[in-house]
């Protein structure tokens, strides 16, 4: 395989997300009032991949709130020291690269606590095209950008504080900043504003030049960012681990360079490409702090589960890094991790 046909097939790993995240979502895991105008026909998986990513969404949607919650505390106690009179919220953004049908700004741009937050998509234009139709075809109000949504030319969204855009994140570093500019309505994209930055899922399948040039785009771009990337892991990289046959017959050939890093490498890599602060924590870690025991027998009433040693297997095998540019906010961020 080779060329287009490759991103193709990358691209299509966005249709397995989206009909495992909506799986999730009927089943009673997570609720999600968006993914249906993404998916029609609901197909059922096994309660392991259910489980899988009803984790995965969890953990990228506490990680993003959490993080917007943590600048709102820290740069609103920053502005109104220096001019009492005229505190009011920082602007904030995020930017979901490799989106896909992602929802989370759907989700969370009417919260109340998240008005000043900016929501920023990119993917390959033939993706953000498919969501634009998609999102074009659902009824009028159904996403709570719709009011103010612009599509240019039938293929991207630009509305207030939401924009979805088509660009091959393989030609990040100049590009990428000219298209939010003019993605923002009222083109007031700015990389001095406190920055979300996250990729669920998406550098694995590239090879490690261009996740690392990611990674040193946003080191370089924004002076108070913090960068979420989730990842399928290289299990006996770092973990000790050897890899079991299962997995290795699990593993798509798509999967990058990236994948094949356990978290010590990534770590390190994303300090050579210039984060100031670093963290890695496996899904099994994560798993632990964000299912407590009523959230695992409430699980435990929706679909009977028996596959414990598959679920520890595969939670080891997916993590997440964190990169800051700024310690202070990475050290924060992690106390718990
Ligand atoms: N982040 C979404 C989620 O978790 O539901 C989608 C994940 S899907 C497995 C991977 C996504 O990364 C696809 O939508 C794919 O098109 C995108 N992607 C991978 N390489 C990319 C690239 N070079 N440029 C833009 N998007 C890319």
């Amino acid at each position: 395989l080779q060329g287009t046909s490759v991103d193709s097939q990358v691209q299509h790993t966005n249709d397995d997300s989206v009909v495992s995240k909506r799986s999730a979502g009927r089943m009673g895991y997570a609720s999600d009032d968006y993914l249906r105008y993404f998916v029609r026909k609901v197909a059922r998986r096994s309660p392991l991949i259910n489980r899988g990513y009803y984790l995965r969404i969890l953990a990228m949607t506490r990680l993003v709130e959490d993080t917007l919650r943590h600048f709102h505390a820290v740069f609103s106690n920053a502005s109104s020291s220096a001019t009492p009179a005229a505190a009011s919220p920082p602007r904030l953004q995020v930017i979901s690269l490799g989106a896909g049908f992602d929802t989370l700004a759907a989700r969370c741009y009417d919260m109340k606590e998240f008005q000043h937050v900016h929501w920023y998509e990119v993917d390959f234009p033939e993706v953000i095209r498919n969501k634009t139709q998609l999102m074009c075809a659902a009824p009028m109000s159904s996403f709570p950008f719709h009011a103010t949504a612009t599509v240019r030319d039938g293929k991207e969204v630009v509305a207030d504080r939401y924009s979805a855009v088509g660009l091959d994140l393989r030609n990040t570093s100049t590009e990428l900043i000219s298209l939010l500019k003019n993605s923002s309505a009222g083109g007031d994209f700015s990389v001095e504003a406190p920055t979300v930055v996250y990729a669920e899922c998406v550098m694995q399948y590239m090879d490690t030049d261009c996740s690392d040039a990611i990674v040193k785009w946003v080191a370089s771009t924004f002076p108070r960012a913090v960068f979420y990337a989730y990842d399928q892991l290289h299990p006996s990289d770092s973990f000790g681990h050897t890899m079991t046959t299962s997995l290795k017959s699990k593993q798509s050939p798509l999967l990058g360079v990236h994948a094949l890093s356990g978290g010590l490498a990534l770590c390190q890599r994303a300090l050579r490409e210039g984060m100031s602060f670093v963290r890695f924590s496996n899904f099994y870690k994560m798993s632990r702090f964000l299912f407590d025991d009523a959230e695992l027998a409430r699980h435990d009433a929706i679909e009977s589960f028996d596959e414990m040693e598959e679920w520890c297997e595969m939670c080891e095998h997916y993590g997440i890094l964190l990169g800051a540019t700024d310690t202070a906010l990475g050290a924060s961020l992690t106390s718990s991790w």
